[in-house]
């Protein structure tokens, strides 16, 4: 299990991964981004409001080649750097 905590202009997040899935929880405490079936980047709960909640969201399975996909998104709509090391080692 992998663990870090990156702080953004103040707002830390919490990313962890497990070789596998990668999930980001927010300054919130909820989750705002997965890299497990697909790959989903919401708004933190507390801003859904009558935006919704997706950012960027693929709803199909995740291959290799999603990954740098989801570490650009996540750094473009969050500024959060992904390291390397969180990259899943499995895929489906
Ligand atoms: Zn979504």
């Amino acid at each position: 299990m992998l663990e870090k905590v990156v702080e953004v202009e103040g707002k830390v997040f919490e990313i962890l991964g497990d070789g596998f899935r990668v999930w980001v929880n927010g300054p919130d405490g909820g989750s705002v981004a997965r890299f497990n079936n697909s790959i989903d980047i919401h708004r933190p709960a507390s801003e859904h409001g009558s935006k919704g909640q997706c950012l960027y969201c693929t709803r199909t399975q995740v291959t290799p080649s999603d990954w740098p996909v989801f570490v650009s998104k996540m750094k473009e709509l969050y500024g959060v750097e992904i390291p390397d090391e969180f990259k899943p080692d499995r895929f489906l």
